[in-house]
């Protein structure tokens, strides 16, 4: 045997020693075991916003070896993320980079057996279309029901899971959606309290998210590894500050005539023109624009320009520029999206994204 093929094989035989080691204590829990683990190794998972929740359920996710992950975010790390988004440090904030791009650096960090892949972009109809395609289960990390009632029909439309969390001040609340098992979100709204989850100023504590993504997760591992029964049915809520712990069955919220999971559905979500361009963000003095048609910024180009304009601070990495303008700090991200800081009119968000962005 040739030294070459003799250090080949060592390297093959450590790594697959570590391999063992690194997911020995999940395969000793009896109900996962060996064929639990192989089963999440050969999973894709969808997880849906990288901010409090995105992170929590991908570092658990990733240390528990599945497979594929695939992270989409739109936004960039800030000072007030790292009380609470746990994959990220100063650093990271420093560089403003994008949250995605952050995310996939410390994951493959904690993880470089596994394939993390990260689109940094709003998950709109469109994108969320080609995202889902060969994905086992989709984590709802969001901070709105506009994209978790498009999340809701494209599950439906595919026939994938999809596990819902959402938390604000010490409120959280989860709940796992089967089609064909379940009732689908559309069927609960108006049905069932859906609320501590709406845009406001309530702040929110670390340990509400820590519970919201430790149930996500776990329910994740059960469908992963095909243990179903295990399951939790209903839908879980709780106050970590009032005590507070609610499990309620919603079984019968499940509506025949319900246009996402009916016998006649039309999956009202997933047409286009019922999306707005521009959006208020969640909690945030801030509007995003999204372009009319896909383009890709020549970010360079663009901050070369915004400088010659010498009305402003411009900054830029490979990933976005920040131009700072009197009250308002505009971002621009290459996919072509302008995040406009300082304000919450969307009339004068467009105003200064057509002045300056065409
Ligand atoms: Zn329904």
């Amino acid at each position: 045997m040739n030294e070459e093929v003799q250090s080949e094989q060592m390297i093959e035989k450590c790594n697959e020693k570590q391999h063992h080691e690194r997911y020995s204590r999940q395969e000793l829990f009896a109900p996962f075991g060996r064929e639990g683990q192989n089963k999440l190794i050969n999973s894709r998972v969808l997880v849906i916003g990288a901010g409090a929740l995105g992170t929590g359920v991908a570092e658990t996710l990733a240390r528990g070896g599945v497979g594929h992950l695939t992270i989409v975010d739109r936004d960039y790390v800030e000072w007030s993320n790292l009380q609470r988004q746990q994959l990220y440090n100063e650093e990271d904030v420093r560089q403003r980079l994008p949250k995605a791009v952050a995310a996939q650096k410390r994951l493959q960090a904690i993880n470089s057996e596994i394939n993390v892949e990260i689109h940094v972009m709003d998950a709109g109809i469109d994108e969320l279309d080609v995202l889902i395609e060969n994905t086992d289960l989709v984590m709802d990390a969001t901070d709105n029901f506009d994209t978790r009632l498009i999340i809701n029909d494209m599950s439906q439309k595919y026939g994938i899971p999809w596990i819902y969390g959402g938390c604000v001040g010490s409120y959280g609340i989860t709940y796992t959606f089967i089609p064909g098992k379940t009732p689908c979100l559309n069927c609960l709204l108006g049905e069932v309290p859906l609320g501590g989850d709406t845009c406001d100023t309530a702040g929110i504590l670390p340990q509400a998210v820590q519970m919201v993504t430790a149930n996500q997760t776990m329910e994740a591992f059960k469908w992963l590894s095909g243990n179903y029964d295990a399951m939790r049915k209903k839908l879980l809520s709780f106050d970590m500050w009032r005590n507070e712990y609610t499990s309620i069955g919603v079984d019968l919220a499940r509506n025949p005539n319900c246009l996402s999971c009916g016998a006649d559905r039309t999956y009202p979500f997933l047409n286009a023109a019922n999306n707005d361009r521009s959006e208020v963000l969640c909690g945030r003095d801030t509007v995003q624009i999204r372009p009319a048609r896909k383009k890709e910024w020549d970010l360079e180009l663009t901050a070369k320009r915004l400088r010659g304009l010498n009305q402003g601070k411009v900054e830029h990495n490979p990933f976005l520029i920040s131009f700072q303008l009197d009250t308002h700090r505009m971002v621009i991200f290459k996919d072509g999206r302008v995040l406009i800081h300082g304000t919450k009119d969307k009339a004068e968000a467009k105003t200064l994204y057509h002045r300056y962005f065409g």
